[in-house]
C-alpha cells in the first residue's frame, strides 16, 4: 500500500519549490532533515514559527525600546559617506522625526542602493534595532527601508522560524510560501462536531494562520491554530498506536506451563535476596505468562532497581515450559553484559545461551542462526540484529526488550512477531511521567520496581563550575589512592561529534598524563572489541577511570565504581544525567557524582542541576524533566531518531490528547479498517503525519 498520490506534492524535494536553490536546500536539509534525508515540503509546513516580528508597534523614535525590533517613520536628512577612497568605514545615513534622531549604518554598502532607497528630504520607514553607540541612537543594517507603497505590502506581523547557521529567514520565508502553495486539498479527517466544539478551523487554514500570523498571539500552544494541528497529531499517532497494539492481540496468547523449578533454582543460586517490588513484578508477569491472553508488559524501574534479573526468572518460566526466549538490547555493551551475567546462571541449569549481535561473522552468524531455528539455543541475547529478517526461532515463547525507550513502537513489534503469539515483556529504566505513559503504553499493562535492592547509600550530588575541575582531578588522586574506581563523562553533542569525541580524547590524554596507565578510554566511535576491552579492563580494575562519552550511559554495571564525573553537565538532559548517576551508588561504598557546568548556566540548565542535587527519585526527575524540556526528551526519541511529536506539546494540549485518543477509539471501534469515507480521510492523515507503519496493518481499503 503506499501513500495516496494526493500527498505527492509534500513529499518531493524542497529544492524543487520556486525560489529555492541547491545551496538553500542544503540548508533546509541540515535545518529540517532527519540525518542523511532531505528536507521535504512537509518538513517546511511542520516548522513552526518560533516568534514573531511585530510591525504594529510604531513608536517614535525617543520612544523607541532598544535592542527591540521596531519599525518608525522618519525623514532622511543627511548622508555620511566614508571618509578616503579606500575607506572601510561605513557608510552612515543620518535620519529624523519630531521627537529626534539616529543613523542608519552601512558596513561595506553599495552606495548607489543607498542613495536610491534613501533619497534626502523623502520619508522612509524603516524597520530595526535601535541601539546607542557613544550615547547617540544606531540603526545597524536596517531589516527593512521601505516607501508608502512598500509598507503597505509588507505583513504587519511577520513569522519569524528556528534557522541553522547560514540561512537567512527570508529564505526559510520563501520556501515555506513554496510548500503552503503545493498544499492540496484535503479532505476532513477530524469529526466534525470536535472542530465545532473547540472552535478549530480547517487543518489548511490552520497551516496558513500559523505561518501568516495576525496577532503573535497566533504562533503560541494555546492558539487555536496550533491546537487543530496538535489535535491532527495527536490523531494520528493515536490511531497508530491503536493499530499496532490491535495487531498484536488480534492473536490470542499461549499459556507457558511450568511448575518454576528451573526460576527456583536460579533464585536460590543468586547472591541476593529478591526485594519485594521484583517479587511483586515477577507474581505480575507469570501470572501473564500462564494464562492464555497474550501479555504485553512493561516493567518501569529506576536505574538499579533490579529489572534483569526479574526477565532472567520471567525467561527461567518460559524455558521450562520448552519455549525460547529472546532479549533485546540498544547497544552492544548492554548485550554482551547481560550475555555475560545470565549465561553462566542459565548454564548452570542445564540451558543454552547465545550472543547475537551485528559484530557476528558471516560463518558465527550463520551457526548461530541454525543453533536458534533448530532450538538448540534456548535463550537468545542479541542487538537489533535479532529482528533482522532471515533470522527464525524454532519456537519463540517471549520477547524481552530492555532500555525499551530506545526502541519504537514497530522494533517491539518485530522482535514479539518472531514468534508465533510471543509474549512481550519491555523494561525501562527511564520512569515515565503517567501524561506520557498514557499516550505512549496507554494500554500495556505496567509492573513498577519502586523500591531499590537494599545496601545502596544515596549518591553524593555536587554541581561545580568547570574552571574547578583541578580540585576535581585532586580528589580523584586521593580517592585512587584508596582504590576507588571512576566514570569520567564527556558530553556527545549530535551535531558535532567529531569535535567532542575530540573532546573525550583530550580529556582521557590529559588524565593519562596524570595518572598514567590506569585510565580507559570508550567512545561510540571504537570498533566492537575495542569497546570490551576498554569496559572489560574497567570491570577488572586494570583502570581505575573510565573516559567515555555518553555509551555508558545505557546499563553499564560496574557496581565497583563509586565515583561519576560528568563535564558540561548543562548540555544533558535530566533523564540522561539521573541514568549517568545511576552507573554509581551500586554497592555498599558510599558514591558521588560531580557535575561540572560551564557557566553562565541558563534558567533551564540550573533547574536541571538543583533538582538533580535534591532528588535520585526516578519519577519526580521524569516529571521534572517533561516540565522543562518536553516529551521527546524523555523517551529518547530524538537520540534515537523516531518521530516524535512536531506541533503539539504534551503539556500544552494535554487536553487535546484526552480528545485525540477517545476518538481513535470510537473510530477504531466502528471502523476498524478505515474504509469508510472517514476512513480515507484518516489514512491520508496517518501519511501524513507519517504513520505509514501503521497503515500497512490495515486490510485494503
Ligand atoms: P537495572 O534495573 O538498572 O537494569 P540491574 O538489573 O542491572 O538494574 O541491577 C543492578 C544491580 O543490582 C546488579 O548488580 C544486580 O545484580 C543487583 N541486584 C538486583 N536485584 C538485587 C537484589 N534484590 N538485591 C541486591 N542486589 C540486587
Ligand atoms: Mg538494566
Amino acid at each position: 500500500m503506499m501513500r495516496p498520490s494526493i500527498l505527492d506534492p509534500l513529499f518531493g524535494r524542497a529544492e524543487v519549490l520556486p525560489g529555492i536553490g541547491p545551496k538553500t536546500a542544503k540548508l533546509l536539509d541540515r535545518l529540517l532533515a532527519r540525518p542523511g534525508e532531505q528536507a521535504r515540503p512537509i518538513d517546511l509546513l511542520f516548522h513552526a514559527p518560533i516568534n514573531v516580528v511585530d510591525r504594529r508597534i510604531r513608536p517614535t523614535l525617543a520612544e523607541a525600546p532598544l535592542d527591540t525590533l521596531i519599525l518608525v517613520k522618519t525623514r532622511i536628512v543627511e548622508h555620511r559617506r566614508p571618509q578616503g577612497r579606500h575607506s572601510k568605514g561605513p557608510y552612515k545615513v543620518l535620519v529624523e522625526d519630531d521627537t529626534g534622531d539616529a543613523e542608519l549604518v552601512f558596513f561595506l554598502a553599495n552606495p548607489e542602493w543607498i542613495e536610491r532607497s534613501l533619497p534626502i528630504g523623502e520619508t522612509r520607514w524603516i524597520s530595526g534595532r535601535i541601539e546607542l553607540y557613544d550615547g547617540r541612537r544606531q540603526i545597524v543594517h536596517p531589516d527593512r527601508v521601505l516607501d508608502e507603497a512598500g509598507l503597505a505590502k509588507l505583513p504587519l506581523v511577520e513569522a519569524i522560524h528556528g534557522l541553522t547557521e547560514g540561512l537567512q529567514e527570508r529564505f526559510v520565508q520563501k520556501a515555506i510560501e513554496g510548500a503552503l502553495e503545493r498544499l492540496p486539498r484535503l479532505p476532513e479527517w477530524q469529526n466534525p462536531s470536535v472542530l465545532a466544539a473547540n472552535k478549530l478551523q480547517s487543518f489548511e487554514e490552520a497551516l496558513n494562520r500559523l505561518h501568516h500570523p495576525r496577532e503573535p498571539a497566533d504562533i503560541a500552544p494555546t492558539s487555536l491554530a496550533r491546537q487543530r494541528l496538535a489535535l491532527d497529531e495527536f490523531l494520528a499517532q493515536q490511531l497508530a498506536l491503536r493499530l499496532m497494539r490491535a495487531k498484536l492481540r488480534r492473536a490470542p496468547g499461549r499459556c507457558h506451563t511450568s511448575e518454576g523449578k528451573l526460576a527456583a533454582t536460579m533464585e536460590a543460586a543468586l547472591p541476593f535476596a529478591l526485594t519485594g517490588a521484583q517479587r511483586r513484578a515477577l507474581d505480575e508477569i507469570r501470572a501473564d505468562l500462564s494464562s492464555d491472553r497474550r501479555m504485553l508488559r512493561l516493567v518501569q524501574g529506576d536505574v538499579g532497581s533490579g529489572k534483569t534479573i526479574v526477565a532472567a526468572l520471567a525467561t527461567a518460566h518460559v524455558v521450562e515450559s520448552g519455549r525460547q526466549v529472546a532479549l533485546m538490547a540498544p547497544t552492544e555493551i548492554l548485550a554482551r553484559q547481560h550475555f555475560g551475567n545470565l549465561s553462566p546462571l542459565f548454564a548452570a541449569a542445564g540451558v543454552r545461551t547465545v550472543l547475537l549481535t551485528g559484530r557476528a561473522k558471516t560463518s558465527e552468524r550463520n551457526a548461530l542462526h541454525a543453533a536458534i531455528a533448530d532450538g538448540e539455543a534456548r535463550v537468545v541475547i542479541g542487538t537489533h540484529a535479532l529482528i533482522s529478517s532471515d533470522l527464525a526461532f524454532q519456537d519463540l515463547g517471549l520477547a524481552v526488550v530492555d532500555e525499551q525507550h530506545r526502541f519504537g513502537v514497530a522494533q517491539r513489534l518485530a522482535l514479539g512477531s518472531k514468534g508465533e503469539m510471543a509474549d512481550v515483556l519491555v523494561m525501562t529504566a527511564t520512569p515515565i511521567p503517567r501524561s506520557l505513559a498514557l499516550t505512549y503504553f496507554g494500554d500495556m499493562d505496567c509492573s513498577i520496581l519502586d523500591e531499590k535492592p537494599p545496601g545502596r547509600t544515596p549518591v553524593k550530588t555536587r554541581a561545580l563550575p568547570q574552571s574547578r575541575i583541578g580540585e576535581v582531578v585532586e580528589g580523584l588522586k586521593r580517592a585512587l589512592a584508596q582504590g576507588a574506581r571512576a566514570y569520567w563523562v564527556c558530553p556527545l553533542v549530535e551535531e558535532n561529534e567529531d569535535l567532542d569525541l575530540a573532546a573525550a580524547g583530550e580529556r582521557f590524554e590529559e588524565l593519562q598524563r596524570i595518572f598514567g596507565p590506569r585510565v580507559g578510554l570508550l567512545h561510540g566511535k571504537m570498533k566492537g572489541a575495542e569497546k570490551d576491552a576498554a569496559i572489560e579492563a574497567f570491570q577488572r580494575g586494570e583502570t581505575r577511570i573510565l573516559v567515555a562519552t555518553t555509551v555508558v550511559e545505557v546499563g553499564v554495571d560496574v557496581p565497583e565504581a563509586t565515583i561519576m564525573v560528568i563535564e558540561h553537565a548543562e548540555r544533558f538532559g535530566l533523564a540522561q544525567l539521573h541514568q549517568l548517576r545511576g552507573r554509581v551508588g551500586r554497592g555498599a561504598a558510599e558514591s558521588s557524582c560531580l557535575l561540572l557546568y560551564k557557566g553562565p548556566l541558563g534558567e533551564i540548565a540550573g533547574a536541571r542541576l538543583t533538582t538533580l542535587r535534591q532528588t535520585e527519585d526516578g519519577f519526580r526527575i521524569a516529571e521534572e524533566d517533561l516540565r522543562l524540556r518536553g516529551e521527546g526528551e524523555i523517551l529518547g526519541v530524538r537520540q534515537s531518531g523516531l518521530p516524535g511529536f512536531r506541533l503539539a506539546d504534551i503539556l500544552a494540549h494535554a487536553r487535546l490528547l484526552a480528545i485525540a485518543r477517545d476518538d481513535a477509539e470510537l473510530i477504531l471501534r466502528k471502523d476498524p479498517d478505515l474504509t469508510s469515507e472517514r476512513g480515507q480521510a484518516l489514512r491520508v492523515l496517518l501519511y501524513l503525519f507519517e504513520r505509514n507503519e501503521a497503515v500497512k496493518l490495515l486490510r485494503a481499503g
